[in-house]
């Protein structure tokens, strides 16, 4: 329904964005049903923020009157959209669309910046708001932070919306259509939840589906997957990173080590310089280079996009510096989560000299520790391991360096204090999941800050 007011719009999955779902449903006059499989008992903070509001709840469990019945069926991206009642929904002939969807239809003209791709998309899309925030108010969000439809609640006015997308909420967009679609990547992920890449990757296509003229599609130059998926879009290709590129486009590359230029389609190019340590790294760069290409090709001017990049503090757990301490940087990598994450945060501190003392362990996710092996010569300094999967972790990287058995986190701390010297870096990247011993990584990672900065 083109209008919300007196339709009825079901909500299904009450954590953040179905609350602010069924909040901007309910403001726009629907009548609105929240319903969650989890009962009431669990949902106590999300109940509260509904309170008082016109909301009929159904909790624990499912009615499929609530789905068949409705004009409107808003999914939350933690929900299959192949559980029965939705099919059921679908069959129906309601349509079936995600908080991203309904907070679109709402933006009236608010030009939006999307942004998707397996990784990176948190850092890019926190960056490339920064340097729109520095010329114009900016709201930043999606599956990042805030829903997007908590611009439309209690937002300042925003003139730009810069919005992460996960591929869940790409599965449940119709109509939206981003100003500017940019893709960092895409390898294989979530293989849980899609029966393949290539199912994957069509779910992050659709940032594309709805583009025409006068939009931009912006790509990762050196990702076949990536560039396919722009390719398709009706709107004009742009690219970023370390590939060939497009005839006819702007482009955001790498110039000398601490440098990004932008060439636009006509016109001179610009350099910027990347001094931010908070965006050390050659992932950090492809991150920067596809923010900086996203805010020129909506006109942010140079000089905003330097200041932007010089003043990004980064994101908490991801290369994080903690503290600097006698010499040793403290580095908190804790949403180094798997294999593949501790890999790019390795990478970023130089080889020459062994100065990383490495600090790893946890849950562990099944992959192989082992390719690892090939960052740790002239790298990494000492090994100190954590944490249930400790025992595959010291025998997959055996012989690479000296290697010390902690346990805890806090003994790894301690341990640590005393290996580092001047010139080091102690970086927390686990490369496992953080279940066994805290209840996120966003837990350790606040308690590895704790214990760094507890240190005389
Ligand atoms: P996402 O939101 O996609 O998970 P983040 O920006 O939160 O991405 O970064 C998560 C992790 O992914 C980082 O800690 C880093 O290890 C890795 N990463 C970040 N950017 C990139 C990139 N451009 N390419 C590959 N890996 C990246």
């Amino acid at each position: 329904p083109d209008r919300l007011e007196g339709a009825r719009v079901t909500v299904v999955g009450l954590a953040r964005s179905g609350v602010a779902a069924a909040r901007l449903a309910a403001r726009e006059g629907a009548r609105v049903t929240v319903t969650d499989r989890r009962p009431a008992a669990e949902l106590g903070p999300q109940r509260e923020a509904l309170r008082g509001l016109p909301v009929r709840e159904a909790l624990g469990g499912h009615d499929l009157a609530d789905f068949e019945g409705a004009d409107l069926v808003v999914v939350s991206p933690g929900v299959p959209l192949s559980i029965p009642p939705i099919a059921a929904a679908r069959r129906a002939g309601v349509p079936v669309v995600g908080e991203v969807e309904l907070a679109f239809r709402l933006l009236g003209g608010v030009p939006v910046v999307g942004i998707t791709g397996t990784n990176g998309k948190s850092t890019t899309t926190a960056l490339t708001a920064a340097l729109f925030a520095e010329d114009r108010p900016t709201f930043a969000g999606g599956n990042l932070g805030q829903p997007l439809s908590e611009l439309l609640l209690d937002g300042p006015r925003a003139e730009v919306a810069v919005v992460e997308l996960s591929s869940f909420q790409l599965e449940g967009i119709e109509a939206f259509r981003p100003t500017v679609a940019a893709i960092t990547n895409v390898t294989p992920d979530h293989l849980d939840r899609y029966a393949s890449v290539d199912e994957y990757a069509a779910a992050k296509g659709r940032l594309f589906l709805n583009q025409g003229e006068g939009d931009f599609a912006v790509a990762n130059a050196r990702d076949d997957r990536a560039l396919e998926l722009a390719r398709a879009s009706r709107a004009a290709l742009h690219t970023f990173g370390f590939g060939p590129p497009e005839p006819r486009a702007a482009r955001c590359a790498g110039g000398a080590a601490t440098e990004l230029v932008v060439t636009p389609a006509s016109g001179p190019a610009e350099t910027y310089a990347l001094r931010n340590r908070a965006l050390r790294g050659s992932h950090n760069r492809e991150n920067a280079m596809a923010a900086v290409l996203c805010a020129r090709l909506l006109g942010v001017p140079p000089a905003a996009v330097q200041r932007g990049l010089d003043a990004f503090p980064g994101l908490p757990h991801r290369l994080e510096l903690v503290r600097e301490r006698g010499g040793v940087e403290w580095v908190n990598d804790s949403k180094g989560t798997n294999v593949d994450s501790t890999w790019v945060g390795l990478s970023a501190f130089e080889a020459g000299r062994p100065s990383v003392v490495l600090i790893m362990g946890g849950h562990g996710k099944g992959a192989p520790y082992a390719p690892l092996r090939a960052l740790f010569p002239g790298r990494v300094k000492a090994l100190l391991t954590i944490g249930e999967d400790a025992p595959a972790i010291e025998r997959e990287l055996s012989c690479l360096a000296p290697i010390e058995p902690c346990g805890t986190l806090d003994r790894a701390v301690a341990r640590a204090a005393a290996l580092a010297g001047p010139g080091d870096a102690v970086l927390l990247s686990p490369a496992c999941s953080s279940y066994d011993q805290f209840q996120s990584y966003e837990h350790r990672g606040a308690v590895f800050r704790r214990l760094v900065e507890e240190l005389p």
